[in-house]
């Protein structure tokens, strides 16, 4: 599903990524896990389509990125990728429902139709009695969830999460976790999550551990 190939990557003088290859497979759970400043937000965003790697190639569900013009590259992005953040990201003034249709909206899908898949999704976290709310009348599990939701409405291939659960206490924590794995049961999705938590590293299919811009085996 994501296949890198010795991607290098620097800001100024200083190389954040020496090299890394790194294969992940269709339906994985991965956590990247490393020391502060390691490079793993800016492996996550070099798969996100969000930075461009100084040299190596990207591939994504069979599509090679790396070559691909922006406006190509948005509408792919759009479609194939979802992204969770350690803040929610939820744009306060819209309900949980509006905010989870705004991918749609980016990819031109229907009002309507965008709407009943917002239902369906938040129906799936449980969130459908929420959905008329606003960011600020949400708990931050709730919060979290609709920023998962808004990742999928879209029905990525892959969802890619820097520090999901950073902003949780251990109950949320352990439930947005859960509903990783639901989410790859149900819907088939690929997880590439970048993670301080230990508690959701040790449950990962596989853990990838960066140091100092390389993979450590
Ligand atoms: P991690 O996620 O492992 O903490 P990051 O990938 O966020 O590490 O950052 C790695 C290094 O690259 C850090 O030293 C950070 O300051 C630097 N860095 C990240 N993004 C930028 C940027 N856009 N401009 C300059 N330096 C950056």
């Amino acid at each position: 599903m994501i296949k890198l190939e010795g991607i290098t990557k620097s800001f100024g003088s200083l190389q954040v990524l020496k090299g890394i290859d790194l294969e992940i497979n269709k339906g994985e759970i991965v956590s990247i896990v490393g020391p502060s400043g390691a490079g793993k937000t800016t492996l996550l965003q070099i798969m996100g389509t969000l930075d461009e790697p100084d040299a190596g190639r990207v591939e994504i569900d069979g599509t090679v990125v790396s070559r691909m013009k922006e406006k190509e590259l948005s509408a792919f992005r759009n479609h194939r990728i979802g992204f969770v953040f350690q803040f929610h990201q939820l744009l306060p003034e819209f309900t949980a429902l509006e905010n989870v249709m705004i991918p749609a909206f980016i990819a031109r899908v229907p009002s309507k139709e965008a709407r009943m898949h917002a239902m369906e999704v938040l129906d799936f976290m449980g969130m459908t009695d929420r959905a008329s709310h606003k960011p600020n009348e949400l708990s931050g599990g709730e919060k979290q969830r609709v920023a998962v939701a808004r990742a999928l409405i879209n029905n990525p291939a892959v969802i890619l999460a820097d520090e999901p659960s950073g902003s949780l206490d251990t109950h949320n924590k352990e439930e947005l976790h859960q509903l990783f794995f639901e989410l790859r049961e149900r819907l088939g999705q690929t997880f590439v999550i970048v993670t301080h938590d230990e508690a959701l590293s040790k449950i990962t299919d596989r853990t990838i551990h960066i140091v100092d811009g390389v993979i450590k085996v």
